[in-house]
């Protein structure tokens, strides 16, 4: 970010110009932010392959700090209470997820969350939790480069599969972007404050794979989600989640059969009364700074609906 966007965000928030903006024009839906993992204020954003990906947990709770002050968190229960039963929502609603399932949701995120009293849905891939391996495509971007992992999104999920499991990783205990392990989801589910939803087994991309394969991706989740959490997920997000790029018109049809609603990106507010099975999320990375994320929920995110 330039220092001239840095000082005026910092100018405008001290002068009460973005409160007066958001009081003055109502959201047209909610934000639902997108997270991945977040890191311990110790290790550097780039001492991690996609550090950007991961907010530091100072970060985060800036963020929260926003969030409390000039909207109202809202949790998974509150969307669907809005999208199934039309029940009105807060002024300024804004749902945040965490995509994946890594550990440090536990261990970093729920501690800010807990503080700040926001809500949060994760989005959780059973198969490395299970199985105590590292998510994909941290494995392939470890071991070949990024540009690796982007050619492993693009081939047909048979090719995938053989890619990724060719460049399996067992997940180290001490390493910061290890997966939950079973008994950690537990927890986080536990605590009340987090609902977990799906994201497929092994995080594909659906839109590459066959029917038959999509549905076993996004059914097994939810079926490996209710065994672990005693009760069956209701939220589910696209990997990836381009909408026609990263999953289909086929996809939205099978995550609909198996949970409530689904969320694809989409940097737009999405409104839970419409839309079904494919909400759209805000991307949130390491480099938006609460100055900065208070100025995108002012107007700099487009308030114009989809079309
Ligand atoms: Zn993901």
């Amino acid at each position: 970010m330039s220092l001239f966007r840095a000082l005026r965000n910092y100018a405008y928030s001290r002068a009460g110009i973005y409160r007066r903006r958001l009081n003055a024009k109502p959201f047209p839906g909610v934000a639902v932010l997108a997270y991945h993992g977040v890191r311990d204020d110790d290790l550097p954003c780039d001492a991690l392959r996609g550090g950007h990906m991961h907010v530091s947990a100072s970060r985060l709770a800036e963020h929260c700090g926003v969030l409390k002050a000039l909207c109202t968190p809202i949790s998974g229960e509150q969307f669907l209470e809005a999208a199934v039963d039309g029940r009105p929502l807060p002024p300024r609603p804004v749902l945040v997820t965490f995509d994946d399932g890594y550990a440090n949701c536990l261990s970093q995120a729920l501690p800010v969350l807990e503080r700040f009293e926001v809500p949060a849905v994760l989005f959780a891939c059973p198969d490395p939790i299970a199985r105590g391996v590292r998510f994909w495509f941290d494995a392939v971007a470890e071991r070949h480069g990024d540009a690796a992992v982007a050619k492993a999104k693009s081939l047909p999920y048979d090719e995938w599969r053989m890619c990724v499991q060719r460049d399996e990783m067992s997940a180290d205990s001490g390493d910061p972007h290890r997966p939950l392990t079973v008994p950690e989801l537990l927890r986080v589910a536990a605590s009340g404050l987090v609902e977990v939803g799906g994201h497929t087994l092994t995080h594909p991309i659906l839109a590459n794979a066959t029917p038959a394969d999509q549905q076993r991706e996004i059914a097994g989740c939810a079926q490996a989600l209710t065994a672990w959490l005693g009760k069956a997920p209701r939220l589910f997000a696209y990997p990836n989640g381009r909408p026609r790029v990263d999953y289909t018109e086929e996809t939205v049809a099978t995550a609909r059969e198996c949970y409530l609603d689904a969320f694809a990106m989409g940097d737009r507010f999405t409104d839970p009364s419409t839309l079904r099975g494919e909400q759209r999320r805000f991307l949130v990375l390491d480099s938006v700074s609460g100055a900065e994320l208070t100025h995108r929920l002012a107007g700099a995110w487009s308030r114009a609906p989809l079309v």
